[in-house]
């Protein structure tokens, strides 16, 4: 069976996650959902990053030790993940002995590679960002993301070896395409390779919060440097047997747009030190905003996704995020998109199909479908959904995977005002064509909970489970190319008909 490793950034603990944070964890978990799917041995991997200066002070703010904060945090983050439906094989936390004892490994690895040397460094470090800036990077003497001064750091570090990676990182990312999406990111880190790399300080020497170097415990491994290491943890390195040799290279990191440097030039530098095989593809997403601006605390405009979920359920709101903003760009959310899309996509389009066909079974045929073979026409429409469905996917368009489920939704929606069964219904001598009618209204109805399942996986369930289709939806394969699933004629009544999704009055 092939195998598909996908992991998403891990977060900061200083805060709880907001719609940003929220979208890149929805986003990577529909495309886990659709390679399980599509029958690939999928392992997802998410987390915390936990040795941060933020986290450390946030802890302290809060008269805790960060240890106990990071504790309390991962619970809370992981509570999040679990309301909306996330579903991560593994969660890692930085703490984890297993991470600190791959970091030392890696480390070490690369300090046995002669990649590693002590110098002097001095220069602006932004706490927020926990990285440093050189002065042209600078916006009036300030962090250009926080917009706040940088702290000027002078110490005794250990560096990386970066600028010798430079021709080998240009070669790889022009031999593997497919290494850095979009290709607006490709670019743009391949202006900033060919610019030169300059060597990285990988170490602090005032830092106790973090994980001691394994050459010279005095100091600790840069946040950074630390964090990245967590993929590798994930499938059980330095352990090279088991889940490292069956998962790793890692297929897709999905990340922000933000970081993309740190995952596209000191990542893999990283690993072609420790003579490690480099992940296949790092998605750098855009960023979610909100009525046009950046979601940021102190613009005082964080949106919490539970609020949403917890309003209007967890699935309308991963649709909308995925349905509006496509990984390779930024979206917007408003509140007056959002029920827009919610009212016409959700309840008119796909909840209304639900109701009526499932009302129709209880009204013309005591809740019993009769097996017949779909109306001419529908096979088509639902094979080639099937087939646009898997080409979007597997270019994690998956916006593009949701309109190929709605072009059945419509096509079904038009059938029924087509053929009109409340007509059909009143001549006894037409019940041949209501039959194949409402049974074209359940094979759609079953295709696209499968095709929505990997975005809307509450509601795919609810569907699936109302018309008693067996086996349990997380268990189903797509169909082969050409092919339908087998057709549902299950013996026992179907289930009640009920909203899927309740409108929203304004
Ligand atoms: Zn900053």
């Amino acid at each position: 069976m092939a195998k598909f490793y996908l992991t998403t950034a891990i977060d900061y603990v200083n805060n709880l996650p907001h719609l940003g944070t929220a979208y890149e964890k929805v986003a990577a978990d529909a495309i886990a959902r659709y390679k399980r799917m599509a029958g690939f041995d999928t392992r997802f991997l998410m987390g915390n990053d936990e040795h941060s200066t933020n986290v450390e002070k946030a802890a302290r703010e809060k008269g805790m030790s960060p240890q106990e904060y990071c504790d309390q945090m991962a619970e809370a983050f992981q509570a999040v993940w679990k309301r909306l439906d996330i579903s991560y094989d593994d969660f890692i936390r930085t703490t984890e002995p297993r991470h600190v004892k791959a970091v030392q490994t890696l480390f070490r690895a690369i300090v046995d590679a002669g990649d590693v040397y002590k110098g002097k460094y001095e220069g602006h470090y932004c706490v927020g960002c926990e990285r440093f800036y050189p002065e042209k990077d600078l916006v009036d003497g300030k962090c250009p993301v926080h917009k706040t001064v940088p702290q000027w750091v002078s110490e005794e570090n250990y560096f990386f070896k970066l600028s010798a990676y430079g021709p080998l990182l240009l070669e790889h990312i022009r031999k593997n395409p497919e290494f850095i999406i979009p290709e607006s990111r490709r670019n743009e880190i391949v202006n900033v390779v060919e610019g030169g790399l300059e060597d990285i300080s990988v170490s602090r020497a005032s830092g106790t919060w973090g994980i001691p170097l394994p050459n010279d415990p005095g100091h600790t491994i840069y946040v950074w440097f630390d964090a990245l290491i967590n993929y590798i943890t994930g499938v059980g390195y330095p352990d090279r047997n088991g889940d490292y040799s069956k998962y790793w290279p890692a297929d897709l990191h999905v990340i922000g747009k933000d970081i993309t440097r740190f995952h596209c030039i000191i990542w893999p530098a990283m690993l072609m030190s420790a003579k490690l095989p480099l992940p296949r593809t790092v998605l750098g997403h855009g960023w979610v905003q909100f009525q046009g601006e950046k979601l940021s605390k102190s613009l005082g405009n964080i949106v919490n996704p539970l609020e949403i979920a917890d309003r209007w359920g967890a699935d309308a709101l991963r649709y909308y995020l995925l349905r509006e903003v496509p990984l390779s760009r930024d979206g917007d959310f408003t509140w007056e998109l959002f029920i827009d899309r919610y009212n016409a996509d959700l309840a008119n389009d796909w909840g209304n199909l639900f109701t009526r066909t499932v009302s129709m079974i209880h009204r013309y045929r005591a809740g019993k479908v009769t097996a017949s073979a779909p109306i001419e026409g529908m096979e088509g429409v639902i094979t080639s959904a099937l087939r646009d469905y898997g080409a979007a996917m597997e270019r994690y368009e998956i916006d593009k995977g949701i309109e190929a489920a709605w072009s059945v939704i419509r096509r079904a929606n038009r059938l029924v005002e087509e053929k009109a069964p409340w007509n059909l219904a009143k001549d006894p001598a037409r019940g041949a064509e209501l039959d194949a009618l409402l049974a074209t209204l359940v094979a759609a109805l079953q295709h696209t909970a499968l095709l929505l399942h990997a975005v809307m996986p509450a509601k795919a369930r609810e569907v699936w489970e109302t018309l008693r289709l067996a086996p349990a939806i997380e268990k189903v394969r797509l169909p082969k190319a050409g092919a339908l699933l087998p057709s549902p004629a299950p013996a026992e009544p179907i289930g009640a008909s009920k909203p899927l999704f309740p409108r929203i009055e304004r």
